[in-house]
C-alpha cells in the first residue's frame, strides 16, 4: 500500500469529525500494512524529491482518519534541532499525563486535512506521557516528549476524536505559555 495526497481528505468531510476506533493486538496484518504506509507517507514527505515524485505534501505527522479510515492508528516523524528525528507509528495512543504548563508554536499550526490556513495560536500541553503500542519498536511504549514533538502528538491524537487544530485556536496567548520557534 502507497498512500499520496489522492488518499487525504478533508475537513469539509464529515468523516473528519468522527471518532476512531482502537484496534486489535497484536495488529492485523492489514492494520500493519495501513500504519506503515502512514509512516511512510510522512517519512517521504521531508523529502523535496520523493515529496514531488509520490504527490506528497510536507509533514510531521498523519493520522488514519486522514485517509478515511477511522481506526486509532496515527505516525509522527517529527526532525529535531540537532538532526535526529522522533519517529513513531503508534497503535491506540492514550495520552496519561499532560503538564498544565502549556505551550504553542509561534507560527501556528497546519495539517494534510485543512487546505485553508488558520491563523493563531493553538496552546497545548508542553509535556506529555502516551502509552501506546508502537509498529516500529514492536511494543508497547510509554513515550514522553516535551515541546514541539509533544504538540505534534497532541495535533495527531485529537485527530482520533475529530477534533482539528482551528477548534483550540485562541485569541491571546497568556505570559505562562511557552513559544515555540
Ligand atoms: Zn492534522
Amino acid at each position: 500500500m502507497e498512500l499520496s495526497n489522492e488518499n487525504i481528505i478533508f475537513d469539509t468531510d464529515p468523516r473528519m469529525r468522527q471518532n476512531s476506533s482502537n484496534v486489535e493486538l497484536p495488529l492485523k496484518e492489514e492494520d500493519k500494512e495501513l500504519l506503515m504506509a502512514l509512516y511512510q507517507y510522512v517519512k517521504d514527505s521531508q523529502d523535496d524529491e520523493l515529496c514531488a515524485k509520490r504527490n506528497l505534501s510536507p509533514a510531521v505527522g498523519i493520522a488514519s482518519i486522514q485517509v478515511g479510515i477511522p481506526k486509532k492508528l496515527l505516525a509522527v516523524v517529527v526532525p529535531m534541532e540537532d538532526g535526529t528525528t522522533k519517529e513513531f507509528a503508534l497503535a491506540n495512543p492514550k495520552i496519561v499525563s499532560k503538564s498544565m504548563q502549556k505551550a504553542y508554536l509561534a507560527g501556528g499550526e497546519g495539517c494534510l486535512s485543512v487546505p485553508d490556513p488558520h491563523a493563531g495560536p493553538v496552546p497545548r500541553a508542553n509535556h506529555i506521557k502516551v502509552r501506546a503500542y508502537d509498529l516500529l519498536s514492536d511494543q508497547n511504549v510509554v513515550i514522553e516528549e516535551t515541546g514541539y514533538p509533544a504538540i505534534v502528538l497532541q495535533h495527531e491524537i485529537d485527530h482520533l476524536s475529530g477534533i482539528l487544530f482551528y477548534d483550540r485556536i485562541v485569541d491571546h496567548v497568556t505570559e505562562d505559555m511557552i513559544e515555540i520557534e
